[in-house]
């Protein structure tokens, strides 16, 4: 993690909340959302996803868009691949860090990437093997997401023991990073302090432990705050709440970015993204998503009175 900083919030609107929108967010205006969302202090960016453009149009771009990301400084930039074959154009591209999902329900698994669970683990086995022989690419972080790891759209509940399992089965083929995501908003705190907990003992700090929640219930800002009170220090959100799920009906949007910078600075919880900057970008969103309702209730209705974000406050 950046020094100076307790949590680390990570960008993931411009992949999570732009993969199912159908209007084409402009390559400009990606650019210039995640040049000021590294410029406010966010400590990662999500930058797109290395998918077919006849699969996902919206990321056409990706190369363009990483190639700029890169031109930032003082972030992480990452990118998702599905498959190896995204996985070596996400190499190729230079990105820092690769994020690869697979649903801990096999239905949801099915669903999203067509392929079993297993299917996914030896494919990111082959990733990492291809990682590891890539010159110059060595040093990319990979990541392995857990989703559905607390409940699913198909199969209902998912136990704690199948996340586990999953989870071991990513460390042992090489993941350096594992991310628990409720993707489909099922989960509640209780739940998330009893998983984040389980999850974290086990695996940190040889491997950091990521939060994705999604707010479809209204319980993602609880959720994160629980996972933060058991010891979780990493959370993907999305700027204005952009995103959703294909296979999760209604689903609306990640936890809202700038609620969560709210939550974790007034939590005294150093995050480094300065809020009255991160809350202007919502504009360039607005500007290329005239259709979107953005989500955020800070942005609505302002600091309160007095308010001190923790990242203000000088270090003694
Ligand atoms: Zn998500």
């Amino acid at each position: 993690m950046r020094s100076g900083i307790d949590v680390e919030c990570r960008e993931v609107g411009l992949r999570d909340g732009l993969q199912i929108q159908e209007t084409f967010f402009t390559t400009v205006g990606k650019i210039k959302w995640l040049t000021l969302e590294v410029e406010a202090g966010m400590p990662e960016v999500e930058a797109c996803s290395f998918v077919p453009p006849k699969l996902l149009p919206q990321f056409a771009d990706a190369i363009e868009v990483v190639a700029a990301a890169l031109k930032t400084k003082g972030s992480i930039i990452s990118a998702l691949a599905p498959n190896l074959r995204g996985a070596k154009d996400a190499f190729a591209s230079g990105i820092h860090k690769l994020n690869y999902v697979t649903s801990v329900s096999e239905s949801h698994n099915m669903a999203n990437v067509r392929r079993t669970v297993d299917e996914s683990v030896e494919d990111f086995r082959k990733i990492v093997e291809l990682r590891n022989a890539t010159p110059g690419a060595e040093n990319i972080i990979l990541a392995a997401g857990l989703s559905t790891a607390l409940g699913c759209t198909i199969e209902g509940q998912v136990s704690e023991d199948a996340v586990m399992r999953l989870a071991a089965r990513f460390v042992e083929a090489g993941a350096d990073e594992l991310m628990v995501a409720d993707t489909v908003g099922y989960a509640n705190p209780q739940q998330v302090k009893g998983m984040f907990r389980k999850v974290i003992e086990e695996f940190e700090p040889a491997i950091p432990i990521g939060a994705h929640f999604h707010d479809t219930r209204g319980l993602g800002l609880a959720n994160a705050f629980a996972a933060l009170e058991a010891g979780c220090r990493r959370f993907d959100a999305s700027l204005a709440g952009l995103g959703g799920c294909p296979f999760a009906p209604n689903a609306t949007g990640n936890i809202v970015m700038d609620d969560l910078v709210f939550l974790m600075e007034g939590a005294g919880m150093k995050t480094g993204v300065d809020l009255d900057k991160l809350v202007a970008i919502r504009e360039i969103i607005a500007q290329n998503l005239p259709n979107e309702t953005l989500s955020g209730m800070y942005a609505k209705a302002g600091a309160p009175k007095g308010f001190t974000p923790a990242s203000s406050i000088a270090a003694e």
